[in-house]
Order: C-alpha cells, then structure tokens, then sequence
C-alpha cells in the first residue's frame, strides 16, 4: 500500500528542492474529486493515482509529472473540468492530465483504427511533451498490476492492447524495466495456461539445481575480484514472457527449457566490460552466435550492453550480461533517465538525438492518411525484431527477422511455397536464402518441376514455412522408400525367377502384408526401402527350390552396381540400368566432393547416401555392408560448390589468421563460416569453404598449410550416429 509519504521521500531523494507544496494540493484535490468512488479490487479510487505517482517517482520525474499521476484520472472520471486545473495548477498541469485522459478515448469502429489513433495520439503526445506518455504508461502500468479484478473479456481485451502498444513504445524509448513487467503481466492474462505451466517448470527446475544461481554469482565474484575488477553481479531468472517467446521463437517445448538464467554484471567503466567477457569466456564455453556487442554498436533505444550465453560445467546454459552503471541505468528507465528537465515543456528537442526517430515518424504519420499503412510503417520502428515485408500489390507480411523469400513463398501459399525457385526483391533477382529487409517488396518465382529440399530447413525463418516443408519431406520421404522398396524386390524377383507382378495381380501377398501386420502393398514396399525387411527373405518364399538355390545371374547383387551421380546442388540423382532415378543425397557428414572415392548406402527411407570413401561413419561398425552399393561420379556438366570444413591449428600470433583468410581468397574460395578458439599458445579455426571438387580442396589445403605459423590443416567429419541410417 502506497501511502502519499512514500512518494515524497522517494522525490526528495533525488530532488532535495521538490516542489512539495504543489504536490500537497494535488494529493487532496485528487481526493476530494475522488471520494466515494472505488476501483474493481475493492479499494478506494485514490489508491490507483497513489501508484501512478509512485511509479513515475521511482522513473525520478519532476514534481510536475508525479502531480499529474495524482490527477491523471480527473478529467475522465470526476466532474473537474480543464479550466479547474488550469486555475489551481497551472497550465503545464492542466495540458498534461489533458493529454493523458484524451489519448485512452476513441470513437472508432474497427480495432486497427482504434489501435492505430492511439499510437497517432501517443507520437503526438511524446512530440509536444513526453511526460503524457510517461504518466500513460506509469498508469497502464497500475493497471496491469491489478488487471485480475477486471472481469476476462475487458482483461484480455486491456492485456492485448498492453502487448501491442504500450509495451512496445516502452520499448521503443528504452524503458526496459518497464517494458518486460508489461510484457510478462500481459502474457499473464492472454496465455494464463502457458504462463503457470512455465512458472511450474521454472521453478521446478531451480528445485532441481538447488542453489545454481548463488554458485554462478560467487564464481562470477571471486573472478572479478581475482582480476581486480570492480563490479557488481545480479542472478536472476528471465522473466516468463521472453523465456516464453523464445521457446516459441525456436519451437521448444516446455520439458526441454534449459536457457532461463541471466546475471548481469555492472562495472564501473568499458574497459572493464571487454575485460570481463573474457575473464568469462576463459571460464565457460560460449555458446556460438550469441555474444552480442551492444555496446559498439548500441540498439536504437540507445541500448548498451554485452552479451553472452555460455554453458557451466553441468550443461546449464547462462546469458550474461555486462555493462557499465550508467549504460545500466539508460537499459533500465531509458528515455526517463537521461532526459534532463527543463523548465516547461518537456518534448523532442532539435537537439535531442533520443527524438530524431520520433519526429521522422510524425512527420510520416501526417502524410499517411489510411490507418493500417500507417500502423505498418510504425510497426518497422516499434518493433525492432520483425521485418516488415510487401508484395508487389502492397499486401504487408510481417516476419521474425532472418526470414527469407521461402518464408515469403510459404505465407502466400504452401504450393507456392514447395514450389518457389527464386525471388525478385524490390525487383532484383536475390538467392533464397537473402535476409529479407524492411520495406522489401518481394515477388516470388516458381517452377512446376520445382520440389522442397531438406535444405530448405535450414534457410527458413517462420515455424509455419519449417513444418510445411517437414510435412513434404515425409511424404516424399516414404514415397522414396515405396519406390526404393518396389525396385528392390522386383529386381530380386527377377533373380529368382518369381513372377511378382503376377503374385500382386492374384493377391497371392495377402498371406505376407497379414504376416507382417501390413495393411497395403506399398506399406511392405516402404519397409522393404527403410531396409526393415529383407527383399531377398520375401521374395524367396515364392521361389521354385532350384531357383533357390541358384538365383539367376545377371543382374547380380546390388553390390556390384554401378550408379551415376550426377552432382546438382547436395542432392544428387542416380541413373543406373535396372534401377532408374534412384533417389541419392550427399551425406551431411563428409559432404564427398567430385572425383574423390565414394560409397553410396542405402538408408532407411531417405534414398541412397552417398559417403566419402574415407568417410568414418562409413568404416564403423554401424555399417550395414548388404546395405551398400556402388557409386560413382557422373561427368560433370556444372561445377557447383560444395561445403567443407577444415580446421586449421596454428601459433596464437597477431596476423596469421589474416594471411590464412587472405590466401584463401587468392584462391577465388568462399568462406561461408569460421569459428576460432585458442588455448595454450595455439589457435584453431574452423573454417567452412565453397569448395568445387577434390583438386580444388587439396589447392586450398596446401596453400594453407605451407604458410608460416600454421601446424595443421585438417578435414573435418560430423561423426555421428544419425549420419548414416
Ligand atoms: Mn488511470
């Protein structure tokens, strides 16, 4: 319970010469006009405009503002009018809790309307004076804390327009603490199921690693102070809603969370930031791709901060983040901190490089007249994380960013999604897997031979687009093991001289689709082509005995056969006498490139792989040899780029991986990744290269290895068990 006390000792701590005068007369005028109402909960009315005002002294705003948070409901729900407060305020006082009361009222019909004049009355409001949008939210936010004595369809109703509007301009003028508790109050009553299911399991979690957020935070401490660095570490657990997001972002599901922890580490200056990053990174493994460097090149919010996620010795995944006292204070109460007062109003100034966003999108929002472009065109500035895309007609798909124009494909149609082979981005031919970027207008090109590749998995952004394509994947993968499955035992009815056609004809197969608990021929084929059954143990069980005993040559074992690959792109076809277009990929593991010794193995549904002769998945004992099969390379009519990783060890010296990436491009070769590590005086690069065949790799690697101060330059193999099967 606030009390009105509370919120002049929390002013008087950081304006010792507060007005307190003014803000007496507005206490008891708020509670005058006030008397006799109460809210939802229960309590009397005054309590709300209590918090309002606490809220914006904990954002430490001037004395003008917190009396505002006391009368920011007035207008609206007493009879006092504007001219009132005029008298006894003041004009700034009266203008204010003006602004307030209007930017709630609409009179529109459609949700988007409404939603769209409440962002227009918001911009307005930060432009004239940005205390109206600092009271809104400090009163949205009041709101929210108690939203659960509103009955559901007004909760809801408040909770989505929290998410989709207030939340984000929080966000938008770096508000972070303020932002995450709207978010994770508005998750709270949108999703209440998911919201206690993650609570549950959060906790349950911490229950299970007992004291892991103390154990961190003591190492975190006794490193900084072993290096002698001055800083302070928080442990804390992410709040639900962008644990909740991410699991959604990346499709996990609840059972596997791991990444909910996050310290943070406050220093007293950047070079200590840096210093800290590494001190940690020597401690843990960072996890690849999410060390963020925000403090060079600081989000738009004027966010500043390292990060990184690394993984302690349990397998316990962390972010931290770094950053120094004041970046911290700017990451917390953002615009609110770093605003100095003035006298008077209290708006974007010229100068003001916090509000050059904001008067570009006034400007804009005058000029667009039609709501839903307008909500679009904010949405590019308001939320940070999604791209905003056009078709050529001016139909707008927003998408997480990292999206491609498979994405695209896929949200226009699924055909059109299996069936795109290229894009033109605001009219130029662009690769699949182009980053799509705000403002694009995209126009997708398909082809009608065109099919979806595994591939494609990996170049799509929205979980729609990925399950389309898995959808497809596994149809086409079981039609694959029908189709393998068929050729495979009629060409071993051939050996034995069986007249399988004859036998499907007759259902003389009924006996054995029973046998095996098989409902339809093509089921026993697929489990033929899964390799679960022997096509040689079905088809002998209707052999005449001498045939048995002798199978008819040729064609001869499988073994021996030789297949053709020609090698488009990672997946290849096969043509080969007796068994036409056999489906054959290139296995992920050892990516065999043209002109080395291949070996092709038949996998359990997903066609024929096709290994690298030195491939060790192929040499292991894992190796099923009736399930292998002659390959070999077809001429080469293209020269396509194949993927190889090496990793090259080298002295940990200034300059050397420099000279090694520069050698590489002498060589007209394409890096598409590199990761280094170092430890005791050695450094080790992965690189992953464009390579086109074998001669071109052995170029790469000798060049590489001849260079001063490199040890070691090997290829490398994914081992592992799924490679293969
Ligand atoms: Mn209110």
């Amino acid at each position: 319970m606030i009390r009105f006390e509370d919120i002049l000792d929390k002013v008087e701590s950081y304006k010792p010469d507060f007005d307190e005068e003014l803000l007496q007369k507005a206490y008891i005028f708020s509670a005058r006009e006030h008397r006799g109402q109460v809210r939802s909960s229960g309590e009397p009315y005054l309590v709300h405009p209590l918090n309002v005002a606490y809220i914006l002294s904990e954002m430490r705003l001037d004395e003008t503002s917190i009396a505002v948070g006391l009368l920011h409901d007035v207008l609206e729900d007493t009879l006092t009018t504007k001219e009132t407060l005029q008298r006894m305020f003041g004009e700034d006082v009266a203008e204010l809790v003006d602004g307030v009361t209007k930017i709630s009222k609409y009179n529109f019909v459609s949700r988007e309307e409404q939603q769209a004049e409440t962002f227009r009355k918001m911009l307005l409001a930060m432009v004239s004076d940005l205390r109206v949008v600092l009271v809104k939210l400090a009163d949205r936010l009041h709101n929210m804390r108690t939203l659960q004595y509103l009955p559901e369809e007004r909760r809801v109703a408040v909770a989505k327009e929290t998410m989709e509007i207030y939340a984000p301009i929080a966000n938008r003028l770096g508000m972070g603490r303020v932002k995450h508790e709207l978010e994770d109050l508005s998750f709270r009553h949108l999703h209440p199921r998911e919201y206690d299911e993650l609570s549950k399991a959060v906790s349950e979690k911490l229950a299970v690693s007992g004291d892991v957020v103390d154990r961190i935070k003591e190492t975190l401490d006794s490193k900084l102070s072993d290096n002698e660095i001055a800083g302070d570490v928080y442990g804390r657990v992410k709040s639900m809603h962008s644990i909740w997001s991410k699991l959604r972002r990346q499709e996990i599901d609840i059972g596997q969370l791991y990444d909910y922890l996050a310290f943070r580490i406050i220093t007293t200056s950047v070079k200590d930031c840096y210093a800290c990053l590494g001190i940690i990174h020597q401690m843990w493994r960072p996890v690849p791709g999410r060390i963020k460097d925000y403090i060079a090149m600081p989000k738009p919010n004027f966010y500043q901060s390292l990060h990184t996620t690394v993984v302690a010795e349990k397998g316990q995944p962390f972010e931290v983040q770094i950053r120094t006292r004041e970046m911290d204070l700017i990451a917390e109460q953002g615009i609110a901190a770093h605003w100095k007062y003035k006298e008077g109003r209290v708006g974007a100034h010229p100068d003001d490089k916090s509000f050059l966003w904001l008067r570009q999108l006034v400007e804009w929002q005058q000029e667009i007249k039609d709501p839903r472009v307008f909500l679009n065109s904010l949405k590019i500035d308001l939320y940070p994380d999604e791209v905003y895309t056009f078709t050529p007609k001016g139909d707008v798909f927003a998408f997480p960013r990292g999206a491609t124009p498979l994405d695209f494909a896929y949200r226009i149609h699924t055909d059109v999604g299996h069936r795109c082979v290229g894009a033109r981005v605001n009219g130029k031919l662009m690769a699949l897997r182009t980053p799509l970027r705000n403002g694009d207008i995209v126009e997708i090109l398909t082809g009608a031979t065109q099919t979806p590749s595994r591939e494609w998995l990996s170049m799509v952004a929205t979980s729609r687009a990925a399950h389309k394509i898995r959808h497809w994947l596994n149809g086409e993968q079981k039609n694959r093991s029908i189709e393998l499955g068929r050729k495979l035992v009629e060409r071993e009815a051939k050996r034995y001289r069986v007249q399988w056609r004859k036998l499907v004809a007759e259902n003389a197969l009924d006996g054995v689709l029973s046998e095996y608990g098989l409902a339809k021929l093509d089921d026993l084929y697929a489990d033929v082509g899964y390799g679960k059954v022997s096509p040689r143990n079905l088809v002998e069980r209707f052999a005449a005995d001498n045939d048995k005993e002798k199978p008819h040559e040729p064609p001869g074992p499988i073994q021996q056969a030789v297949r053709r690959i020609f090698p488009f792109g990672s997946s290849a076809t096969i043509k080969v006498k007796g068994y036409d277009d056999l489906m054959t990929y290139l296995a992920k593991c050892c990516n065999p490139l043209p002109g080395e010794a291949i070996v092709g193995y038949i996998t359990r549904g997903k066609g024929v792989a096709v290994h690298s002769a030195n491939c060790p998945n192929i040499k292991n004992l894992m190796f099923n040899p009736d399930r292998e099969i002659e390959v070999e390379w077809a001429d080469q009519r293209q020269s396509p780029q194949y993927q190889v990783e090496l990793e090259v060890v080298m002295d940990d010296r200034q300059g050397i991986l420099a000279r090694v990436i520069s050698a590489i491009s002498n060589l007209k070769t394409n890096i598409r990744q590199m990761e280094s590590r170092s430890s005791e005086g050695k450094a080790t690069t992965d690189l992953v290269l464009e390579i086109a065949d074998l001669k071109h790799l052995e170029r790469v690697t000798r060049t590489i290895g001849s260079l001063d101060g490199v040890l070691q330059v090997e290829r490398k193999y994914n081992i592992s068990r799924h490679a293969i099967a």
